[in-house]
């Protein structure tokens, strides 16, 4: 028969109750003591959700993140937070420290680096290794968690970050740069070592399969890290345990031949991700070798919709009839990126809800395909109460197809319609020349990045408008109030290209979410984004369509109290897509063109209203790459073509802007200049101007303002040091095409941050220009 079992599940709570504790507890309103029992209660409920598994799985809750709960078992501890530690276990204050920097009178130290997790929105610390690193078992909390799971009476199987992954995401000073940098592998031997320690210590347990993650291992590998998996999984096989090495987020397909390698020589098992691309599973199992377990991800771990059983059932029946019960059923990955129970959403239209499934309802579905797998081998029938749940599923998925409130004919139409719009507006040089005449900047123009703070009256503000606690109107005013206070404020600081300052926005994607037809939205659909920092992402369940101008009349109030311009600011397809739970019935690009025209219309009501420069963000452009390069050509081809679909209808003398950050952009700045924007203003400070590296090889052709100071940090910056990056950038670009912006929005920064920060911007332009 074969085993069912979990690669993990969300660590937070139903009810974020992880997240409450943690953030009591850094206030200094809850005792240690109580944050212990908290989670204790939540991992005891998280292993009850499993009890019909063959296993619960252990190593899967952490305090910040889990990569740093294995740098702590490890004994990873950057040097700047020793001083904390008095010999015995890490400390959960050391923990923290790490995460989150320390500022206390004897110590002072910056956080770790934080990280994306792979194509995920879930961020890790990065381990900081040294060039002479040594491993110790430092902490006992791992080892604890299983015994706890073990007196409850459950099966455990550990889960633990491979030493390969663990390697591969860890940084350090004296290593070259880039995941797979050969000096880091220097460091294996002893790190194997420790691994080693910790396999005899779940040995002693009673342990019988452990989890090792590798997902490196389906990624664009150089040979000697392919090496380096093969030895240290021939090493941990033979500790006396089984072994089974997960891999997530990517298909098998592309490395085949070296996983059936490494199966072969190496771990006792393998899990592979089955949703992700196209593997032949048939010809994987017909080589697969037979005396080794291959788990396979048949349930998402990534998305939220119900999965297509029948489907399943008919791709994976013949490998079952070869492998029996060395195949096991498990979701593609961790349940860590989908909210925990959608029956907790009572107001959901129901419609919707039906076709979704969050972790509590995947761990159902495993048991319902588990237990027709069954059925199908033995030649008997599924007992009545799994009969009903099956046919309702495929029911289910049925009116998913035929849907009237998830496809909507207009949109189909007015996509196929759109097949022929040129993409492309006439030559950037037609366009700037127009442009200059009629916007008649200075050099050096001066604009910040959209939003101005967002103090605690404008969130009541709109917290009062939802709960119909106050008027329209009276809302209408307060945000108006909040507009004329941003214009006036960035008229004094001498700003040249003004923004409305975004007060009407709790968030960049849902409020465009939430004016869009297509969209749903939960109130409890929490996912950890970062430490106890979670996202409520919205839902593109159906066909996207604008139902009305969203950003129009705010943005035509803001235009009207100046004289100068006021840019009109939208979020992008990609980046709305990016941040979204997208629908799995048709392809990304396809839901990412209908919010393309769906931004099309916006900018051109936008344009028709007066506004001549239009600003439309891109911050998670390069987020949407997928993991493996071969396949990132075809999504920078649709994603770009996107974006032009949704600006290119503009006339040549309004001025198209786009806006990005979160990452270094070198590798798709060809990308990037092909967007056309007019201008783009994108983060560079954080990384000293690493950007301009890219301008070595490539020109880029358009307008570019360069951050000139990180806003993610209080500090007012100094006029020399943006001087200084601006002279830098002038080297690479021609001073005509600069603009002096910050780095990001300002929306979490206080009003005299702000105030100060700016002024000295302008001043900087001014300096720049020889104003000065
Ligand atoms: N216009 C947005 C803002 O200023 C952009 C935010 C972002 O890039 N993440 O807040
Ligand atoms: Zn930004």
């Amino acid at each position: 028969m074969s085993k069912t079992h979990n690669l993990g599940l969300p660590r937070i709570g139903a009810d974020r109750e992880l997240k409450k504790a943690l953030e009591s507890f850094w206030a200094g309103n809850l005792s240690e003591e109580t944050l212990l029992a908290t989670a204790t209660e939540l991992r005891k409920r998280h292993w009850q959700a499993q009890a019909d598994e063959d296993f619960v799985s252990v190593g899967d809750f952490a305090w910040y993140d889990h990569i740093l709960e294995w740098s702590c078992t490890l004994g990873v501890i950057p040097k700047r937070f020793e001083s904390l530690e008095s010999g015995g276990d890490v400390t959960l204050k050391t923990l923290f420290a790490i995460a989150r920097g320390i500022q206390s009178d004897d110590i002072k130290a910056p956080a770790s680096e934080m990280t994306k997790w792979f194509d995920t929105n879930y961020h890790y610390i990065v381990p900081e290794l040294t060039a002479n690193q040594k491993f110790t078992i430092r902490r006992e909390f791992l080892f604890e968690q299983i015994k706890e799971a073990q007196a409850l009476g459950y099966q455990v199987k550990p889960i633990i970050p491979g030493p390969v992954t663990y390697l591969a995401l860890s940084k350090g000073e004296g290593f070259s740069a880039g995941f797979d940098a050969d000096d880091k592998l220097s460091l294996l031997p002893d790190l194997l070592t420790t691994y080693v320690e910790v396999l005899a210590r779940f040995n002693a347990l009673g342990i019988e399969w452990v989890q090792i993650d590798e997902p490196v291992a389906t990624l664009n590998l150089s040979q000697s890290w392919q090496n380096a998996l093969i030895e240290s999984h021939e090493v941990l096989a033979k500790q006396g345990l089984n072994i089974l090495v997960a891999t997530y987020f990517e298909s098998p397909e592309a490395n085949k031949d070296f996983l059936l390698q490494f199966a072969a020589n190496g771990p006792q098992g393998l899990h592979i991700d089955l949703t992700r691309g196209i593997l032949d599973l048939d010809s994987f199992v017909a080589a697969w070798p037979k005396d080794k377990v291959l788990s396979i991800g048949v349930i998402s771990g990534r998305e939220i919709w119900r999965t297509d059983l029948e489907q399943t059932l008919a791709r994976i029946l013949p490998s079952v009839r070869v492998l029996g019960d060395k195949l096991w059923l498990a979701p593609s990955s961790s349940l860590l990126h989908v909210p925990y129970d959608v029956n907790l959403e009572a107001k959901l239209n129901l419609e919707v809800k039906q076709h979704l499934s969050f972790t509590l309802q995947k761990i159902e579905e495993l048991q319902l395909l588990a237990a027709k797998l069954k059925a199908e081998l033995d030649g008997t029938a599924l007992s009545a109460e799994q009969q009903k749940a099956w046919e309702q599923q495929t029911q289910t998925l049925k009116n998913r197809r035929n849907s009237t409130q998830i496809h909507n004919p207009l949109v189909q139409q007015r996509l196929k319609d759109a097949q022929n719009i040129n993409l492309h507006r006439p030559d950037y040089a037609v366009r700037a020349a127009v442009q200059a005449k009629r916007l008649n900047l200075p050099l050096f123009p001066t604009t910040t990045i959209g939003s101005f703070p967002q103090t605690a009256e404008i969130r009541q503000l709109r917290r009062d408008w939802k709960q119909g606690k106050c008027s329209d109107k009276d809302y209408e005013e307060g945000i108006k109030a909040q507009i004329k206070i941003a214009i006036d404020c960035q008229e004094e600081l001498g700003i040249d290209v003004l923004v409305h300052g975004e007060a009407e926005r709790n968030d960049m994607v849902e409020y465009f979410g939430e004016l869009l037809g297509g969209f749903a939205f939960t109130q409890h659909g929490w996912v950890q984004s970062y430490g106890s920092r979670c996202v409520k992402p919205p839902i593109i369940y159906g066909d996207v369509s604008r139902l009305m101008p969203m950003t129009v009349s705010w943005s035509q109030y803001a235009q009207s109290l100046s004289d100068k311009f006021v840019k009109g600011m939208l979020t992008g397809p990609v980046t709305i897509l990016q941040w979204s739970f997208v629908r799995d019935d048709q392809p990304r690009s396809e839901t990412c063109r209908q919010l393309a025209l769906a931004l099309r219309d916006e900018i051109l009501d936008l344009e028709k209203a007066g506004i001549k420069i239009i600003q439309i963000d891109e911050p998670a452009l390069r987020e949407g790459l997928p993991l493996r390069k071969e396949h990132w050509h075809e999504y920078l081809r649709w994603a770009v073509d996107c974006f032009l679909l949704a600006t290119s209808g503009v006339k040549d003398d309004t001025q198209i802007h786009t806006h990005m950050c979160y990452s270094e952009f070198n590798d798709i700045i060809e990308s990037i200049a092909e967007l056309d924007a007019d201008v783009i203003t994108i983060e560079t400070s954080r990384s000293n101007m690493e950007l301009l590296d890219a301008f070595e090889a490539f020109h880029y052709p358009n307008e570019i303002g360069p951050g000139v100071y990180d806003i993610h940090s209080p500090n007012i910056p100094e006029k020399d040091w943006m001087v200084q990056l601006l002279k830098r950038a002038a080297e690479k670009i021609p001073a005509e095409r600069l603009w002096v912006n910050p780095d990001c929005g300002l929306k979490t920064r206080h009003w005299s941050e702000v105030k100060a920060a700016l002024a000295v911007m302008v001043e900087a332009a001014k300096e720049l220009r020889g104003e000065s």
